[in-house]
Parts: structure tokens; C-alpha cells; sequence
């Protein structure tokens, strides 16, 4: 591996840009998300800095049931968001639609039937460190050496 390699990977690791997206959740996921932010968790120490442009994401952050008018949104967001990229489900709406999943529920989970999800954070809600530990771990695996991953073969 070059010098030019391993900085790219130390820097990119420690740049995430998080793009957060609530498909119809009862705000629980939302405001751990929130609480993240918040000199507590101060999730910017990690070099992650969660804002809504999906142009300028890395990772997407998912929460909700996955309410009908979000069918066709979703998808659309997902192909304005640049290689490489992730997307993170947070809690248990968008695996399952945990409480709102009844009978003539406008809702379609899980999530991942729509776009590719790579990874999970189940709870009702889930812990503001285990989303950030869920971030850190999808960044490694996201960014490490992504250029030789993505060579083209002659
Ligand atoms: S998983 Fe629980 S806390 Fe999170 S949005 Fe759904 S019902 Fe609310």
C-alpha cells in the first residue's frame, strides 16, 4: 500500500458526513440521533458531521416505518448520494415497523426492500453510542483502500 493510500484512508475514516432521513417514526430514533449531537456524545469528535444533503453524504441514516409517500422518495435520495456510500437503519421501525405494523398500516418495512441497507441498529430506541459505534464501524469497512476495491479489471 502506498503513503497516499494509507492517508487517504486515516482521512476519509475520519470525515463522515451523515445524511439523516426519518420515513415515519414516532421521533424516539430521532432524538437519540439528537442526543448524538449533544456535548454528551459530541459526535463531532468522531469526525462525523450529520447534515440533510444526500449530495454530499457518505453514510445515510435511516428511521421510520417506511410510510407510503416515502416509497418513492427513498430511492431517489439513495441514487443522489455518491460512491462510496452506506445506509444505516436506526431502531426498530424500519426493520420491522415495531409498533406501527397493523393491519391498514400505510407502511412498507423493512427498509432494505427498497435501497441496500449495510447495516442495522435495533432498539426501541436505540443508544446514541451504539449509533455512533454503528457509524464508526460502517465508515472502516465504507472507506478502506476504496479505490483498489473499485478498480476496474483489464
Ligand atoms: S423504533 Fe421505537 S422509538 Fe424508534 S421510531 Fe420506532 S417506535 Fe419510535
Amino acid at each position: 500500500m502506498t503513503l497516499l493510500q494509507i492517508l487517504k484512508n486515516i482521512v476519509r475514516k475520519h470525515s463522515i458526513h451523515v445524511c439523516y432521513v426519518n420515513t415515519g417514526s414516532c421521533n424516539g430514533c430521532d432524538i437519540e440521533i439528537l442526543a448524538c449531537l449533544s456535548p454528551r456524545y459530541d459526535i463531532e469528535q468522531y469526525g462525523i458531521y450529520v447534515h440533510n444533503n444526500p449530495r454530499e453524504a457518505d453514510i445515510i441514516l435511516v428511521t421510520g416505518t417506511m410510510s407510503a409517500q416515502w416509497i418513492d422518495k427513498l430511492p431517489d435520495i439513495w441514487d443522489k448520494v455518491p460512491e462510496p456510500k452506506a445506509v444505516i437503519v436506526i431502531g426498530n421501525c424500519p426493520i420491522s415497523g415495531c409498533a406501527f405494523d397493523r393491519p391498514g398500516a400505510l407502511i412498507d418495512p423493512p427498509v432494505s426492500k427498497h435501497i441496500p441497507v449495510s447495516a442495522v441498529v435495533p432498539g426501541c430506541p436505540p443508544r446514541p453510542t451504539e449509533i455512533i459505534s454503528t457509524i464508526l464501524n460502517s465508515a472502516d469497512i465504507l472507506f478502506e483502500n476504496y479505490e483498489t476495491k473499485t478498480e476496474r479489471k483489464p
